[in-house]
C-alpha cells in the first residue's frame, strides 16, 4: 500500500517510516498538513497516518479535506493521538476517520492497523470496481431496451419516449416536422413462399437501405413488424414526399425477388408510404400526425401499393 504520513515531530516520523517500510509498505512523508494535503491530490494513496496537531493546517482539516474529496477507490484515514485524548478521538472518528493509533507508536499495532486498512480498502477498490460493471451493463441495456434486435434501429419505445421532445421542438422552436410511415407490400406473402427467415432478411435489407437513405437529421424507427416511421425534421409536406419517393425507389433498387408482389407488376419487394407534415406552431400534436400519415398509407396501400401518397387533410373514409 501507499501510506501518506502527516506528522510534524520528526522522530515520530521517522519511526512510522522504518515500520511502514519494515512491513513491505511505502510512503510519502510530510511534515504538516497542507504538505499532507498537496502529496494526497497530487499522489494515489491507500492509507493517510496523521497527527493530530500540525502548524498550517491540522489532521481533522487534512480528514475533512480527503472525505469531501471524491476519488476512485477509498483512502483509510488513522489518528495518529495521545492515550487520554477520548474527546478528540471521538470527534475524529466522526468527521469520517476510520481508525486511531496512540503515541508513542507500537509497531505491532501499525501492523494490526495496516491489515485491517489493506482488508477495507482491497474491498472498496472491488466494490469500485464492480459498480463500474453494473453502470455499464445498465447503459447497455437501457439502449438494447429502445433497439429493435433485428434491424438495429430505435423501437416503439424509444419513439414513446421521445415524441415529448418532437412536439416541442415543433411547439416551442417552430419546427415543421413531417412524418413518413412505409409497410413493405404484400409481405404476408413473402413469408408463405419463402419462410420466415428469408423474410426476417428482407426487413433487415429494407432497414438497412431506409438507414442508408436517410439524412443524418432524420429519425427512422422500427414502427411494428414489416412497418417503418421516418421522421424528417423541418419539412414540409411536399418536400417530405420527395423523401418518400426517395425512400420508396432505394428499396425497389434492392430489387429483391417477391413473386407474390404483383399489385403493381413489379415482382419484386416494395414499400408503401403514407406521408403527412406538422405545422410549426399548429395544435396538431405528433400522435394526430401520426394517424395521418397511417391514413395516407392507407389510401397507398388500397390505390395498388408500391406508392406515396401525402395527407391532404381528407380522410379516406
Ligand atoms: P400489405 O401490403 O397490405 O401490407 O400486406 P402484408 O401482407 O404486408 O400485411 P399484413 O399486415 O397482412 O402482414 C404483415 C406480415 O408481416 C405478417 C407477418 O408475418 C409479417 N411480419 C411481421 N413482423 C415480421 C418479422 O419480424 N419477421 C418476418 N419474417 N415477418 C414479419
Ligand atoms: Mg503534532
Ligand atoms: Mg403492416
Ligand atoms: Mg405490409
Amino acid at each position: 500500500m501507499q501510506i501518506l504520513i502527516a506528522e510534524d515531530d520528526p522522530i515520530t516520523r521517522l519511526i512510522l517510516e522504518l515500520t511502514i517500510t519494515s512491513l513491505g509498505h511505502q510512503f510519502l512523508s510530510a511534515a504538516d498538513g497542507r504538505q499532507a494535503w498537496q502529496l494526497f491530490q497530487d499522489n494515489p494513496v491507500d492509507v493517510i497516518i496523521s497527527d493530530w496537531m500540525m502548524p498550517g493546517m491540522d489532521g481533522i482539516e487534512l480528514c475533512q479535506g480527503v472525505r469531501s474529496h471524491a476519488r476512485e477507490g477509498y483512502t483509510y484515514f488513522i489518528f495518529l493521538t495521545a492515550l487520554d485524548d477520548k474527546e478528540h478521538l471521538l470527534k475524529g472518528i466522526s468527521i469520517g476517520a476510520d481508525d486511531y493509533l496512540v503515541k508513542p507508536l507500537d509497531p505491532g499495532d501499525l501492523e494490526i492497523r495496516l491489515l485491517v486498512a489493506s482488508r477495507i480498502t482491497n474491498l472498496h477498490r472491488e466494490l469500485g470496481t464492480k459498480k463500474a460493471e453494473l453502470e455499464s451493463l445498465n447503459a447497455e441495456l437501457y439502449s438494447q431496451a429502445r433497439r429493435d434486435h433485428l434491424t438495429q434501429l430505435n423501437n416503439r419505445l424509444a419513439l414513446w419516449e421521445e415524441m415529448d421532445q418532437i412536439n416541442e421542438l415543433s411547439k416551442r422552436y417552430k419546427q415543421n416536422l413531417c412524418l413518413i410511415m412505409c409497410d413493405i407490400d404484400n409481405f404476408k406473402k413473402y413469408n408463405d413462399q419463402y419462410g420466415h427467415q428469408a423474410g426476417d432478411q428482407v426487413i433487415r435489407q429494407v432497414a438497412n437501405s431506409l438507414k442508408n437513405t436517410c439524412r443524418k437529421v432524420d429519425k427512422i424507427y422500427r414502427y411494428g413488424g414489416e412497418e417503418f416511421l421516418i421522421i424528417l425534421p423541418n419539412q414540409d409536406l411536399q418536400s417530405g414526399g420527395i423523401a418518400a419517393r426517395h425512400y420508396q425507389q432505394a428499396v425497389q433498387n434492392l430489387a429483391i425477388t417477391h413473386e407474390g408482389n404483383q399489385d403493381n407488376g413489379t415482382g419484386i419487394v416494395t414499400l408503401s408510404l403514407g406521408v403527412a407534415s406538422m405545422f410549426a406552431g399548429s395544435n396538431q400534436t405528433l400522435e394526430d400526425c401520426l394517424q395521418e400519415a397511417d391514413q395516407a398509407l392507407y389510401l397507398a396501400k388500397a390505390g395498388g401499393r408500391n406508392q406515396v401518397v401525402l395527407f391532404e387533410g381528407t380522410n379516406p373514409e
